[in-house]
């Protein structure tokens, strides 16, 4: 079992014990950063709960493993935000509920998977609950989460909770080798801005342009905690243009101050990442209150993004109050 993963071991150990001892519970929230192998975690903790091969749980080659990793089984059901929108509708929701009452089509278990949990809108959250508060024996939902405080606590508080921690460079490395060739320069740059993601790190080598991107925004944001208000202007019209960006960018700056918290703590960053001159110099601007006051600011964005909401006129709310914070 979950021999495909890297790392994650006290998570895997977990799992597997679980599967063992037959106690297994029916709902379970994976959190953690992005690309960090949740979902993949998710979709192994399925083969092994519904693979043929009973000596070897989650072979990885029967009709069933091979099914679930091209998610088309039919008893592993799994729904996100469709492609161009923010949210996960209630509509999505509904959907799946609506087949929980349905025994599965082989096997002891339905697992439903919702990817991107926190995108769940408010009314999709609490249309879930009751299927939570109440699960049929041979339901398991697994919500995948890179923002654990923005689940309903009342959801939360029924399903078990693994965090996933970033990984260390050289199983990011091992993961890397599997998907292509990749200069070992570049490789080593993409380890450093990873903050142990995985999914990160091959993103970044795959697209180079991002990280020229972020440094500029970090710029910008520098710019704008010195004073220079043009930047509120400028900065929410650049980032309103598409709301996938929008959220992108959110998490980035979201994943660096709490970097800069880090630091502002007199921790280490996360998998011994040096500070590079940005980290520096917003460690020397900010003060511990005001930086997390700024992050409590980018969720309460993240929050609001969900809906169909004016992104400029947010992102202007956003950094006006960033500012604020600032200026004291
Ligand atoms: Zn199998």
């Amino acid at each position: 079992m979950f021999e495909k993963i890297q790392g994650h071991q006290t998570i895997t150990n977990h799992l597997s014990k679980e599967i063992n001892t037959n106690e297994v519970s029916h709902a379970y929230l994976f959190s953690g950063m992005d690309g960090i192998g949740k979902k993949k975690t998710a979709r192994e903790f399925a083969k092994a709960l519904l693979c043929r091969d009973e000596t070897n749980k989650g072979c990885g080659h029967c009709t069933v493993c091979t099914q679930i990793e091209h998610e088309n089984y039919p008893d592993v059901k799994i729904i996100g935000p469709k492609p161009g929108e923010a949210s996960i509708k209630i509509s999505q929701v509904r959907a799946m509920i609506s087949e929980l009452s349905i025994k599965p089509y082989s096997g002891n278990w339905r697992i439903n998977i919702i990817d991107g949990a926190e995108r769940m809108t408010p009314e999709a959250q609490n249309s879930l609950l009751k299927s939570l508060e109440e699960p049929l024996s041979y339901n398991i939902f697994i919500l995948i989460t890179s923002h654990a405080q923005t689940i309903l606590p009342t959801i939360r508080s029924r399903c078990q909770s693994y965090h996933f921690q970033p990984l260390n460079f050289p199983d990011i490395e091992k993961i890397i080798s599997e998907e292509g060739e990749f200069d070992q320069k570049a490789v080593t740059e993409a380890l450093m801005a990873s903050g142990g993601s995985p999914g990160m790190a091959l993103y970044l080598l795959n697209n180079s342009e991002i990280q020229k991107e972020r440094t500029h925004y970090l710029r910008e944001v520098y710019s704008l905690l010195k004073g220079d208000e043009i930047k509120v202007f400028t900065l929410a019209e650049a980032l309103s243009k598409d709301k996938t960006i929008s959220q992108e960018m959110l998490e980035f700056f979201i994943h660096w101050f709490y970097e800069v918290d880090l630091l502002l703590a007199g921790h280490p960053l996360p998998n011994s990442g040096q500070p590079n001159p940005a980290h520096q110099a917003y460690h020397q601007l900010l003060g511990n209150e005001k930086n997390q006051a700024i992050i409590k600011t980018l969720f309460e964005m993240m929050a609001t993004i969900q809906y169909n909401v004016n992104l400029r006129l947010q992102w202007e709310k956003c950094f006006i109050k960033i500012m604020k914070i600032q200026k004291g």
